[in-house]
């Protein structure tokens, strides 16, 4: 039974309910991480759960700390969750250590359902969220995965290679595809890339033996209140493929998603500090 005919089955019996599981970081200031996944997926219309792999502590200035969970009390949250509900998706996000991406790994070892994992490295405000080498914690994590979130340098860093052009970004998500064979499709995320007018947003996926590539440009938004668009894009992706079960729906809808939110949120000063990047503001969505 594939994961939307288990969707379909608990909505239609009206007493079983998918649960879209987020694996993260926390931010006190509510814009990123598992309290951004846990807004966007309410917003959306899913239910959502959430295991705790750090503790941040952070806010438009900078990261000031951050506290990693031992491994195994990453790896019980996730554990206690899958043996009690139905979770179809489950997206990563800030890992934070070697260690607990290993956890992480042997949680999910038997789990079949989505895993969609943004491979975040730094947080906002430049600093880096993960300690340990960045290539052991792909190779640890990828190979569960069915969608992965990059942006521009996250991927170059994946692929081991450059990404200067549109093309290269296709080509390197290309790669990891060939790579791993239950990965179906990579979101290159297009915010990072030079050109400063337009921005494209790719979906790179399998469609029987061939990779095909669906695009959308859309001009950049210009707005401070930036923080948190990566997680709020995976969860957005993990929320709609989970009420639809379709990647190009849910491609389009988280990245028009993200669009409106940042629009929303264009005008509002959310956090005191002039130059500082606040978070979006999750609850204007209406479906
Ligand atoms: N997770 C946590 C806990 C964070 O603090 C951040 C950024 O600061 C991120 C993830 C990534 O944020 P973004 O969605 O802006 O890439």
């Amino acid at each position: 039974m594939n994961i939307l005919i288990k969707h379909q089955l608990y909505k239609s019996k009206n007493t079983m309910q998918a649960t879209v599981l987020s694996i993260a970081g926390s931010d006190p200031t509510g814009g990123a991480g598992i309290q951004a996944d846990l807004k966007t997926m309410t917003a959306i219309g899913v239910y959502g759960a959430a295991a705790i792999t750090c503790v941040t502590v952070q806010n438009s200035h900078g990261v000031a700390g951050i506290e990693c969970l031992a491994p195994d009390l990453v790896r019980r949250q996730i554990q206690i969750v899958l043996d009690d509900h139905f979770v179809t998706h489950i997206k990563i996000g800030m890992v934070g250590s070697l260690a607990i991406a290993d956890a992480i790994r042997s949680a999910l070892e038997t789990f079949q359902g989505e895993v969609i994992y943004d491979p975040v490295m730094l947080a906002t405000t430049g600093q880096p969220l993960m300690e340990g080498d960045l290539n052991e914690l792909f190779d640890l994590l990828v190979p569960q995965c069915t969608v992965l979130t990059p942006n521009i340098p996250e991927l170059a860093y994946m692929a081991k290679a450059a990404v200067t052009t549109q093309q290269d970004a296709v080509d390197r998500a290309g790669k990891l595809l060939d790579k791993h064979s239950k990965l179906r499709a990579v979101l290159v995320k297009g915010g990072h890339a030079i050109q400063d007018e337009a921005i494209v947003d790719a979906l790179v996926y399998r469609s029987g033996d061939t990779v095909q590539t669906t695009s959308i440009p859309h001009p950049r938004i210009q707005t401070l209140n930036a923080h948190g668009t990566g997680c709020t894009l995976a969860s957005a992706f993990a929320s709609f493929h989970c009420l639809e079960g379709n990647d190009i729906r849910a491609f389009q809808q988280s990245v028009e998603h993200v669009q409106t939110l940042l629009k929303n949120s264009a005008s509002i000063t959310i956090v005191k500090n002039p130059e500082g990047r606040g978070g979006m503001l999750h609850y204007t969505y209406r479906p």
